[in-house]
């Protein structure tokens, strides 16, 4: 059963749709998928429960998360086993980044609940106090993807109910599994019925009829700059708020004064984490022309010692890519760099002695691109790094910003004054120095240009989730108020 409406699970009656577990090319099994119908019981049963769990105090939310993050934790090892099936990444990424990521999140939103700021209240005109109160915004129609399902349901989902919202979220078709989960383990423990509904089904169907449903207040989506713009034009219609977390392209900068050793391997690691599908991940290298050919040449040699193979077993570094229609999109940027003349140093193959249904792809380095490339410039979303030499700070910083996307950054150097200038200058959401990838559940994650708007994580995208209302109560008791002198012109002194 792959809907979760209303507390239970249930078929969907928009067909089917076969699993597909890409690291064996084999089906894992048969989806009863969700149709429009399915999207209007998800949405009347979020709208029936939210004067309840809106109005719930802060404290009683604070415990429910509590209690979910204690109910993921039960189910770890299910989380980590059915989170590698379907997408093909490695067990040992599942079990320690993904599973205690989202349990570290429901931990951190439980305490948020209790924590949301404002103006203080106050007299900002003599007759009258002013304060603000900040109140859910109502049914929020929730759309997420494949490359990280479960942590991507628990950005989605954790500050919107912690704010008081209730939540129908539309996973990726091709990874539903734990987000199913986690709709189950807030069942169990104790966050009421209704408060979180999960709907499985191919994006335009089940996806738009969500962000166009006439009870679902705003929309908040993660995924590709195209799909995003399409839900930004959908929601416009009814003119309803968008969170949008997009694509991302990002640059490493290398400075002249910069550690190699230190930023090989932070490049090797950022541009392989999940198999490059992420979307931070590290994309577009640039090194001061000084380090190139030593970067160059120890990242290649990181690269070619990843082992690429079967994601459930613990020698394996890199899984799958999530699927083979995927791996080919990611192979034919190479092929086309390679027909144009740019330099594969390593990688650029479908690697040998592995099952040929199954999604992988090698570690890919490549040099000699021009800044206009489509590899340079597009989202490839797959274990590819490309690498460009620079000259001066301004030349590097000017690389770094031209692309329209703009979500995250590193920045590696020695010198405190670079690294200052980088991380105001470049255009992102994100810039590390001296590291690239670690996030934290106290901290922002967002974009800048067409990387999106709008905050995971943090305290920030709590108050995403959250209208602002100004209440104005007059102190004076008066009929005659001094402002009344604008309409009445015999107005009283
Ligand atoms: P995608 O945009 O193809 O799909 C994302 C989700 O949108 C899926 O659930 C899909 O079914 C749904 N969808 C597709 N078409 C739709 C439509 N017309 N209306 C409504 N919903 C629709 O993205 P993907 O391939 O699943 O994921 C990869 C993308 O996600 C990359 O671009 C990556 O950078 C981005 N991403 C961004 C972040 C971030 O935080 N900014 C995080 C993870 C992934």
């Amino acid at each position: 059963m792959h809907q979760f409406i209303n507390g239970s699970y249930r078929e969907g009656n928009g067909g089917q749709h076969q699993l597909i577990n890409p690291a064996t090319g084999k089906s894992v099994e048969t989806l009863n998928v969700a149709d429009s119908a399915d999207v209007d019981d998800a949405v009347a049963a979020a709208k029936a429960a939210f004067p309840g769990w809106s109005r719930a105090t802060p404290a009683e939310r604070s415990e429910a998360l509590h209690s979910l993050a204690a109910e993921l934790g039960k189910r770890a090892e299910e989380l980590a086993r059915i989170e590698t099936e379907q997408t093909g990444k490695t067990l040992r990424m599942s079990t320690e980044f993904d599973v205690p990521g989202s349990i570290d999140n429901a931990q951190f939103f439980a305490g948020a609940a209790r924590h949301l700021q404002g103006q203080a209240a106050g007299e900002y005109s003599a007759e009258h106090t002013s304060m603000v109160r900040r109140e859910a915004v109502g049914v929020i129609g929730s759309i997420s993807p494949w490359n990280y399902p479960l942590q991507m349901a628990a950005w989605k989902i954790l500050p919107a109910i912690a704010a008081g919202n209730t939540i129908v979220l539309k996973p990726s078709e091709l990874t539903p599994g734990t987000t199913l989960l986690m709709a189950e383990a807030a069942r169990d423990a104790g966050i009421p019925d209704g408060v979180i509904n999960v709907v499985v089904g191919a994006g335009r169907v089940v996806g738009e009829a969500l962000v166009t449903h006439r009870d679902v207040a705003m929309s908040s989506f993660t995924g590709s700059t195209a799909v995003g713009r399409r839900i930004m034009e959908l929601a416009s219609r009814r003119g309803n708020r968008v969170h949008l977390e997009l694509g991302g392209k990002a640059p490493f900068l290398v400075f002249d004064d910069a550690d190699v050793e230190a930023a090989a391997r932070g490049a090797v690691a950022a541009s392989l984490i999940n198999g490059g599908q992420d979307c931070t991940a590290a994309t577009r290298a640039y090194i001061q022309r000084p380090l190139f050919d030593a970067f160059v040449e120890r990242v290649a040699e990181l690269m070619s010692q990843v082992t690429v193979g079967d994601p459930t077993d613990p020698e394996t570094d890199m899984g799958s890519l999530i699927s083979t229609t995927h791996r080919d999109r990611v192979a034919g940027f190479i092929d086309r760099a390679r027909a144009g003349g740019a330099n594969i140093v390593t990688g650029g193959v479908i690697p040998e002695g592995l099952p040929a249904e199954a999604a992988f792809y090698s570690p890919t380095l490549i040099t000699g691109l021009a800044q206009d490339a489509e590899a340079v410039q597009d989202e490839i979303f797959g274990p590819v790094l490309t690498a460009l030499p620079f000259d001066s700070d301004d030349e590097g910083l000017m690389l770094a910003n031209d692309t329209p996307y703009g979500l995250a950054a590193s920045a590696w150097t020695t010198d405190l004054a670079r690294g200052m200038r980088a991380s105001s200058d470049i255009q992102a959401g994100c810039v590390w120095i001296n590291d690239h990838i670690p996030m934290l559940s106290e901290m922002p994650h967002g974009g800048y240009k067409a990387s999106g708007f709008g905050k995971d994580m943090s305290s920030y995208s709590l108050e995403d989730y959250t209208n602002i209302k100004h209440v104005m109560i007059d102190r004076v008791g008066q009929p005659d108020k001094d402002w009344h002198g604008t309409v009445f012109r015999t107005r009283k002194q």
